[in-house]
């Protein structure tokens, strides 16, 4: 068993007994040899995430569960916990020595204002074998004492209200009776890097949620229509970049002004091919920006069939333009499951607001759902692409949603495309 210290101000133990956290892991159990890999990037994350949170904090790891305390409010402590990606489940709990009569009172007090008619179940694991009853014998036990001591509680072992879990280890056991879900998932960062190409709308933000609970840290990049539309779309990426940085160490969000190139490419003569070149734009433009930042592949709010921009052969057209891999999480998920996700994250409600979006600008009134590759080509051969894509990249804005306060500087005025 390692003790672990926390942020702000780390201890070498854990403080004393009484209230504290439980986090059980979730795919990180799984892992083989190099487990404790994953477990070190998890307990990093979950430091980020307790930053600033208004007292000195331990995490201590026992098996597969991991155990936060401090001198912070319990559900203080849960809620920070709940939005690092890679616990299963997170459950409020009281750390007791392992001592039958210690043990026996915890129980008790953590029933005893239960309601009276509750059902409950007490259902104890021992990690430590030492330990002298077995798990039954101290079910048996603790049950019973509970049951003379909180009058009005009854005890039902196949479907109990609430089942008081006690966690049996050397010197110290846990007792929980609350299990709030946890996100799941992979550690953020243990699968590398990735750029999410991120729109003002309900999907990309839940395409990054997704490839973030497959261990990717994502950065963002959000490409406008300036100097041709106003910057709103600019203030919704940011909101959106900042509540999924919520979830994972901050990413950068980089701020592309796409407008010009757009109008190249409609004087090129892209015509219904307008949409597919954009989109091929700025994933070659995203592939450039990833080498800087790092990033080992692409990720998008891509939804099969969802629009005309999105049938397979426009999707493989994309691709073709792209040197890195492009992922789509949201590839075979449908629009009301999308909303409904983006509903639990938080983004929807931003997603939701209007704005001035780079795709509609210069959009032909009818988007060709099989691009042909060869067509794009003639049109892009018009354009210098390395030198498009080079002025693209030098005037991109780096904000940082969510790791200081900072706000967008995009100038409020806009142009008309003329
Ligand atoms: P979303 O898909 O996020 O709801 P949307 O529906 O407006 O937004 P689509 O036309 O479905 O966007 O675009 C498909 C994907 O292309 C988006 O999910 C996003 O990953 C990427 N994308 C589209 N527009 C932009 C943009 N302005 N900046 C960055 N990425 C974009
Ligand atoms: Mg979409």
């Amino acid at each position: 068993m390692t003790d672990i210290p926390s942020v702000p101000a780390p201890r070498s133990a854990p403080g004393p007994y009484g209230p504290c956290v439980l986090l059980k892991h979730g795919e990180v159990f799984l892992k083989g040899r190099n487990r404790h890999r994953f477990t070190e990037r998890l307990h990093d994350n979950l430091r980020v995430a307790l930053r600033g949170v208004g007292g000195s904090t331990w995490i201590k790891i026992a098996q597969h569960v991991t155990v936060l305390g401090g001198q912070v409010p319990p559900d203080t402590l849960a809620e920070r916990a709940r939005r690092v990606i890679g616990f299963a489940s997170v459950e409020p709990a009281v750390r007791v020595p392992s001592d039958l009569d210690a043990i026996t009172e915890a129980a008790v007090e953590a029933l005893g204002d239960t309601r009276h008619g509750t059902t409950f179940a007490v259902r104890s694991k021992r990690r430590d074998k030492q330990f002298p009853l077995s798990s039954s014998q101290v079910d048996g036990y603790v049950g019973a004492r509970v049951l003379e001591q909180v009058p009005g509680l009854r005890v039902d072992l196949t479907q109990p209200e609430v089942t008081l879990a006690v966690e049996i280890d050397r010197k110290e056991t846990y007792l929980s009776w609350r299990r709030l879900p946890g996100l799941g998932g992979l550690p953020v960062g243990c699968s590398g890097r990735a750029l999410v190409l991120l729109s003002g709308g309900y999907d990309s933000p839940v395409a990054a949620h997704r490839a973030m609970r497959r261990g990717l840290a994502c950065d963002f990049v959000h490409f406008n229509g300036a100097p041709y539309t106003n910057p709103s779309s600019v203030y919704k990426a940011y909101a959106l970049a900042r509540e999924l940085n919520r979830y994972q160490p901050a990413g950068t969000l980089h701020v592309i002004a796409l407008g010009k190139a757009q109008k190249q490419l409609a004087v090129a003569g892209a015509g219904r091919l307008q949409v597919v070149a954009q989109r091929r734009l700025m994933v070659r433009t995203a592939c450039a920006l990833a080498a800087r930042t790092g990033a080992q592949a692409l990720v998008t709010g891509d939804s099969l069939g969802q629009v005309a921009s999105q049938t397979l052969a426009n999707l493989a057209a994309v691709d073709e333009a792209a040197a890195l891999p492009v992922l789509r999480p949201l590839i075979g998920w449908e629009k009301q499951e999308i909303i409904d996700e983006a509903r639990f994250l938080g983004t929807a409600g931003i997603s939701v607001l209007p704005d001035e979006d780079c795709c509609s600008l210069l959009a032909p009134p009818r988007v060709s759902t099989r691009a042909r590759l060869p067509e794009l080509r003639s049109v892009e051969k018009r354009l210098d692409l390395d030198e498009v894509v080079e002025t693209l990249l030098d005037s991109a804005q780096v904000l940082r949603p969510g790791a200081e306060e900072e706000v967008p500087a995009t100038g409020g005025r806009c142009a008309a495309p003329s």
